[in-house]
């Protein structure tokens, strides 16, 4: 396979291409339920497997520190026009080499060493890079964090406490505020963030990572008239190349891109700026739109057949991409099951659910979501069989039948030879 898709890496380095030949087969062969992940299309994978790979060009197009930017600056311009069009921005910084960094660039924009800023608590859903102590953003500021409620109500039940949140928030007066989050299932309420931030004098940030896609094809709300900056990677429900986006209104425009660079980086990586311009221009189509919102049907029905079969769900159920299944009612906790489900060709991950009793290496839930096999083209109808796999397969960890677990995965195999992924060989 890999010697006709990749001839010049076949020929030059037949180890390394045996390992992406096999996983291109992994990704074909399997369900990928992990939220944050996706399939580029081959559009995207080509583009960003370019000659633009070869070129320096620190600076911003018509500010460049390098000549020979003709070709370079078009495509960055290209890219910048793109996000503005899309999400409604005013300025769109597409250099960030990642969520990570681009996060880091906005604590350098507005805010200094020692500052207090808040962000969601990692073990309720929110991000390392939220001020969580053992990122360089909870050791350098000062991380304040803000959950969601524990209540006997189901209705209100894991949700974000606006009330609390407004609390800590005038408490603190944090320079900056993140809402958004890696294991948040329900919409977030941009417009009541945007009150608190206002009341307390915070630079409010929505880091929409996760849903930027849905955001992108309609499927939950925007923020952009809400917040000071959106900061987003590129690579999950924007079906992109693995990169990130810092957009704002005019007047941050500039401590953005300083902070981006020089503040922070050096030369941008080009080749991934080709494949953003590319995944942008693919999220504006009608098509995309229709896609967003199958994401959102399929994880509400994943969610619904979860619910069925005796699964507790974080929150009840979801508004988005994504389902966090807490495993405490069960025999088996979040790692075995995400093992052996590993096992049964579905990968998701473990992950720690709200007030999780046990330790974030070993925590109670897993966290699964519907991008990936929505670009794969399944739908709704196919959502009880992906909850009865998860639930046999939940069942056959407890019990240890590695037999069951090996059945799953040729079951798998076989629905999703059916729905060959974009940008993988046909096998
Ligand atoms: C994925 C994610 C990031 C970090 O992105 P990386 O590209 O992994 O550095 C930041 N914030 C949120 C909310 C995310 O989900």
């Amino acid at each position: 396979m890999s010697a006709s898709r990749h001839p010049a890496l076949s020929s030059t380095d037949p180890e390394l291409a045996s390992y992406v030949a096999a996983e291109e087969v992994l990704q074909a062969e399997t369900l990928r339920l992990i939220p944050s992940e996706n399939y580029v299309s081959a559009a995207v994978l080509e583009a960003s497997g370019t000659v633009l790979q070869n070129k320096y060009s620190e600076g911003y197009p018509g500010r460049r520190y390098y000549e020979g930017q003709q070709n370079i600056d078009r495509v960055e311009a290209l890219a910048v026009e793109r996000a503005k069009g899309l999400f409604g921005v005013d300025h769109a910084n597409v250099q960030p080499y990642s969520g990570s960094p681009a996060n880091l660039a906005v604590y350098l924009a507005f805010a200094q060493p020692g500052d207090t800023v808040m962000g969601m608590a990692l073990p309720m859903g929110g991000h390392l890079t939220h001020g969580w102590g053992v990122s360089a953003t909870g050791s350098w500021f000062r991380g304040v964090q803000y959950g969601v409620r524990a209540t006997a109500d189901p209705e209100t039940n894991g949700l974000i406490d606006y009330d609390a949140v407004r609390d800590l928030a005038l408490a603190e007066r944090p320079k900056l505020i993140f809402c958004g989050g890696t294991a948040l299932p329900r919409t977030i309420d941009f417009a009541a963030f945007a009150e608190i931030a206002r009341e307390a004098g915070s630079v409010l940030v929505a880091d929409v990572a996760h849903i930027a896609g849905l955001i992108a094809g309609g499927a939950h709300p925007s923020p952009a008239e809400h917040v000071d900056v959106i900061s987003t990677t590129t690579h999950k429900t924007l079906r992109g190349p693995r990169g990130a986006m810092l957009m704002c209104r005019e007047e941050h425009a500039k401590a953005i891109d300083k902070a981006v660079f020089p503040g922070l980086q050096g030369g941008p990586h080009n080749q991934t700026t080709a494949g953003i311009a590319v995944a942008l221009h693919e999220a504006a189509q009608p098509s995309f739109v229709r896609y967003a919102h199958a994401v959102v049907a399929n994880a509400k029905a994943l969610a619904a057949a979860l619910l069925e079969r005796g699964f507790d769900l974080v929150s009840g159920g979801t508004d988005n991409h994504l389902v966090l299944i807490d495993l405490t009612g069960k025999e088996v906790p979040g790692k075995v099951a995400a093992k052996a489900l590993d096992r049964a060709g579905i990968v998701v991950n473990y992950n720690t659910v709200p007030f999780d009793p046990r330790k974030p290496f070993d925590p109670s839930g897993i966290r699964i979501g519907t991008p990936s096999l929505t670009s794969r083209g399944l739908s709704t109808e196919h959502m009880p069989l992906v909850a009865d796999w998860i639930s046999r397969a939940v069942d056959a960890a407890a019990k240890g039948d590695e037999q069951a677990l090996r059945a799953i995965r040729a079951e798998v195999a076989d629905l999703m030879a059916a729905f060959p992924a974009p940008g993988l060989p046909l096998s």
